[in-house]
């Protein structure tokens, strides 16, 4: 039985089926409520001691996603809701399970993927403590596994042996989660959205997750395939990162600069800057996670990207929240929030955030070799709002003796507009295609939608004659035109993307290896 889904990291996996899902242990109720009180005070303990003891082993990335269960844990506007039907007379699990239930309900039916993907974390959360409650520890999968069910915690993920191989199939899942983020970034396969018909499944499997499909219970034909499959992608992946340590060039020689796309200053610890030209994009809005961060914490980040980049060019770009990337404090609810307040129209709407965020910047900039480009542009007005914004602060820090220094300020080209009519950009210093943007913009197709997902594609000619027209527009006008969508990454669509006239593209770090040498199988 094959079952398609949506590949959400990249690798094959053939190994046996263990079922996420299985039943959790059953807790015995105590005579009073009190009692019951301390037991759900003691398992919540107890769950937030073993995230401890796991964030003392864990890099940073999966630091981060502990830290932020260990937070939710203690916060009181988590638990009160338990706590207080213990207090009317529930069981400590019971208790704890509908509060939870009631949280976890809420950030499902958010209409935004990030929020639906946080959802995972609360169940994983639930799920500690109710088995810290019961002492049911789960039976750990055989070596190799491939880990099938709803779905998956990032905790179970962190927990799980991947050095024998295995994958995770996923009934339901976003390649937006938490988990989806850890298993590319570890190289775990996986494959989200299978639906329902796989429920019941068992034996032997086959995780395509190159092309996101599993095969269970396969003939002997199926697995030769497979087979050949894999060994071809794990050949591809050893060939590319022969193409790591070079320069990257075409068949015919030319030079393709590869930059890299990041999201936080720690991000670059795993990078080895040799193996890169700088980074193409650094994208801020998820420093703006919970709380705004203040200038000095900006400044730091910013600076420790430079300081690590050496003289190679780091293009920071101005918080983009909004759209799918809401930030609590900032953005605003709307109806259509892709078409709304996003980018730089909300960073223009509220200039007191937006201020602390140049400031920062312009005091970085000694430190390295920093561009500065805005998000979301769709008019010039736009743009020389926000640099008018840049030279004021720039020329209070200068009045006030600080050392800061003026980025080159460009422009993200990803509202159609921009594409159409570049002839009104022609002052700005650099341009940077955002295909995944522009896509969307253009064929009018959600990026988070999976319904429309096969509308979504930059390598339709409509998407593809936009680019082809602004990197002759920028060749034309001397002004540096980079791509930093996820299209700049995909071995499927650098060909059209060099051909569209290209010669600079900014990827995910885990991408670099296989985009250069994608590139050097073009023949132009
Ligand atoms: C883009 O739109 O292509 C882009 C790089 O920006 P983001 O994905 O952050 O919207
Ligand atoms: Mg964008």
């Amino acid at each position: 039985m094959r079952i398609e889904g949506v590949a959400a990291a990249a690798g094959y996996a053939e190994g046996p089926l263990f079922e996420l899902d299985r039943p959790q242990g059953t807790y015995t109720g105590k005579a009073t409520a009190a009692e019951e009180r301390t037991s759900l005070e003691t398992a919540i303990d107890k769950a937030v001691n073993r995230l401890v003891a796991m964030v003392g082993t864990a890099d940073s990335d999966a630091a981060g996603i502990l830290e932020f269960h260990i937070a939710m844990l203690e916060d009181d506007a988590l638990s009160g809701p338990a706590f207080a039907s213990i207090a009317s007379g529930k069981a400590a699990d019971a208790a704890w399970r509908q509060a939870l239930g009631a949280e976890i309900a809420g950030y499902e039916a958010s209409d935004q993927d990030y929020f639906r993907a946080r959802a995972t974390d609360l169940r994983d959360i639930r799920d500690q403590v109710l088995r810290a409650l019961t002492e049911d520890d789960q039976r750990a999968a055989p070596a190799g596994a491939i880990l099938y069910g709803a779905d998956i915690a990032p905790t179970r993920f962190l927990q799980t042996d991947w050095s024998h191989g295995g994958g995770i199939a996923l009934k339901a899942g976003s390649t937006a989660s938490h988990v989806a983020m850890l298993a590319r970034s570890r190289g775990v396969p996986m494959v989200v959205g299978l639906g329902e018909p796989f429920t019941g499944a068992a034996g032997m499997a086959l995780l395509d997750a190159e092309h996101g499909n599993i095969v269970v219970a396969p003939s002997l034909p199926e697995i030769g395939a497979f087979r050949q499959a894999a060994s071809a992608f794990a050949a591809r992946q050893g060939k590319a990162r022969t193409f790591l340590a070079r320069p990257a060039a075409t068949r015919a020689g030319t030079a393709v600069r590869v930059q890299v796309n990041i999201a936080d200053p720690g991000d670059v610890d795993a990078i080895d800057i040799a193996t890169c030209d700088g980074v193409g994009l650094m994208r801020t809005e998820f420093l703006f996670g919970k709380t705004l961060p203040d200038e000095e914490t900006q400044y730091r980040g910013y600076r420790k990207v430079l300081e690590w980049a050496g003289g190679k060019p780091v293009t920071i770009r101005t918080v983009d929240a909004g759209g799918d990337k809401p930030v609590p404090g900032f953005t605003v609810e709307e109806g259509n929030p892709f078409l709304g307040l996003r980018g730089v129209r909300l960073s223009l709407a509220r200039p007191d955030i937006f201020r602390v965020q140049i400031r920062a910047l312009l005091r970085a900039a000694p430190h390295g070799n920093l561009k500065v480009m805005f998000p979301m542009i769709a008019t010039s007005e736009e743009y020389e709002r926000a640099a008018a914004l840049f030279a004021e602060e720039q020329a209070a820090l200068a009045a006030r003796g600080i050392a800061q220094r003026m980025p080159p300020l460009g422009i993200m080209v990803e509202v159609p507009s921009v594409a159409i009519a570049p002839e009104a950009f022609a002052g700005v210093a650099f341009l940077s295609i955002g295909s995944n943007d522009l896509t969307q913009y253009v064929m009018a197709a959600a990026r988070d939608n999976a319904a429309v997902a096969h509308l979504n594609s930059v390598r339709h000619p409509a998407v593809l004659r936009l680019i082809g027209a602004v990197a002759a527009f920028g060749r034309e006008n001397a002004i540096p035109v980079s791509l930093c969508g996820d299209a700049g990454g995909d071995p499927a669509s650098i060909p059209s993307l060099l051909e569209a006239g290209l010669r600079d593209l900014s990827v995910a770090p885990a991408q670099l290896a296989m985009a250069k040498a994608a590139i050097s199988d073009v023949p132009v």
